[in-house]
């Protein structure tokens, strides 16, 4: 077998515990509105449970309809079966705006909500949207799984739909966490409970763990160092004893697969997470992520096959990803996988009933979009060598 060596830099996929991640506390940079600005919140373990409560809340039940973007995660389908309701895929644009007249032509009695995306933090102009669920009496939800911080002509996410969720996890270093909010509609309804021990102790651990695992936090990693190995015997002999245990501690949205178990509706998220929420630094999540944004836009624009999904960076953005739309995707994918450059690919695969002929922006994106990270824990030099990686994947010296 050919011996790869292992690459000098694997950087963090996502953001990971570092000491700086709690300051600075204000002044530095500036911030963007919260999903936990709304005045109604809850702290739910993943985005798709926040999904299912919006859902929940909207009224939404057994043999109604859910109208969801042609280019779409398939966690978001999980919540919408779990209502008994079935999703109907409309049309997005070059812009990746909803196609209001495609959406139009989709409706019927059964259909009750449209769920627009904010794609890679980039605020939808949500009047048109607003417009027509009113019009019609749907309810719009706003998936701000990628948009946990933004606002669009002076209005903030969330704000315009009647529910907004968002994936805690993919803004904060967190294992686990999403969120349910609201402006217009009390969440009452919405009644959580403690997961328990196992699960609280899973939450922060894991946390730690990755954070050790890509170089952050080496003080606290010694200190912990005995009692972490006690965890693994105490855990490795649990699981010995019950092989099948009947639910892992932490749900599968954790684990980034596309699974939806109803059980985690009823669950808050842990303590740990709702902490890390409340004490990171806003002002540095959002201010990074943007410098790192467009960073990795100057570097890596002008290169041949391939540009970014979006022209420029709004003000009002706080980007999840660095999108960049390719000619051909895969030769590139391949080697930067191989490489450990973690790229990511929304939306692969689409639902079986969208294809090119349905959506083709949405097809085309599903296919030719691989985005980078451009996250508040890249350091100078992860972001340096995935800048040289991804220009010598398409210039091939
Ligand atoms: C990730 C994602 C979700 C689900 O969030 P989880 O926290 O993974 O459950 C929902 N919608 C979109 C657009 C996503 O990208």
């Amino acid at each position: 077998m050919l011996h790869r060596p292992s690459p000098a830099v694997r950087a963090p996929i996502a953001p990971v515990l570092s000491r700086a991640a709690f300051g600075p506390r204000s002044g530095a940079g500036s911030s963007l509105p919260a999903l936990t600005d709304l005045a109604h919140t809850r702290l739910v373990t993943s985005g798709r449970v926040a999904l299912g409560l919006a859902l929940r809340c909207a009224g939404v039940e057994n043999g109604d309809t859910v109208l969801i973007p042609s280019w779409h995660s398939l966690s978001m389908l999980g919540p919408v079966q779990d209502r008994g309701a079935s999703a109907r895929f409309y049309r997005i644009g070059q812009d990746t705006a909803p196609d209001l007249e495609h959406a139009r032509e989709l409706l019927d009695a059964t259909v009750k909500a449209l769920v627009v995306v904010h794609y890679y933090g980039f605020v939808q102009d949500l009047a048109p949207a607003r417009a027509f669920c009113d019009a019609h009496g749907l309810a719009l939800i706003e998936d701000c799984a990628h948009a946990f911080f933004g606002q669009r002509d002076g209005r903030a996410i969330g704000v315009t739909g009647d529910y907004a969720i968002g994936s805690s996890m993919k803004f904060f270093p967190l294992y686990e966490g999403g969120c349910l909010a609201s402006q217009r509609h009390a969440l009452d309804g919405v009644v959580l409970r403690g997961a328990g021990a196992g699960f609280e102790g899973k939450a922060m651990l894991a946390t730690l763990e990755t954070s050790f695992r890509h170089g952050r936090l080496p003080l606290l990693r010694a200190a912990l160092r005995p009692a972490l190995a006690l965890k693994d015997a105490l855990w490795n002999a649990a699981k010995a004893r019950r092989p099948q245990q009947a639910r892992a501690l932490t749900p599968d949205s954790s684990d980034s697969g596309f699974d939806f178990d109803p059980w985690w509706l009823e669950r808050r998220s842990s303590l740990f997470s709702r902490l890390v929420l409340r004490l990171a630094s806003r002002q540095r999540i959002v201010s990074r992520r943007r410098a790192n944004y467009l960073r990795l836009e100057q570097a890596l624009n002008q290169l041949p096959g391939c540009r970014p999904l979006y022209p420029a960076l709004p003000g009002g953005a706080c980007p999840w990803q660095f999108p960049l739309l390719f000619d051909h995707p895969e030769p590139v994918f391949a080697q930067l996988v191989a490489q450990g450059v973690p790229v990511v690919r929304f939306g692969r695969p689409l639902a079986p009933q969208v294809d090119a002929a349905l959506c083709p922006h949405g097809a085309a994106f599903s296919e030719r979009v691989m985005a980078l990270p451009c996250h508040q824990e890249l350091s100078e030099a992860e972001l340096d060598w995935i800048i040289e990686r991804v220009r010598s994947a398409v210039v091939p010296t």
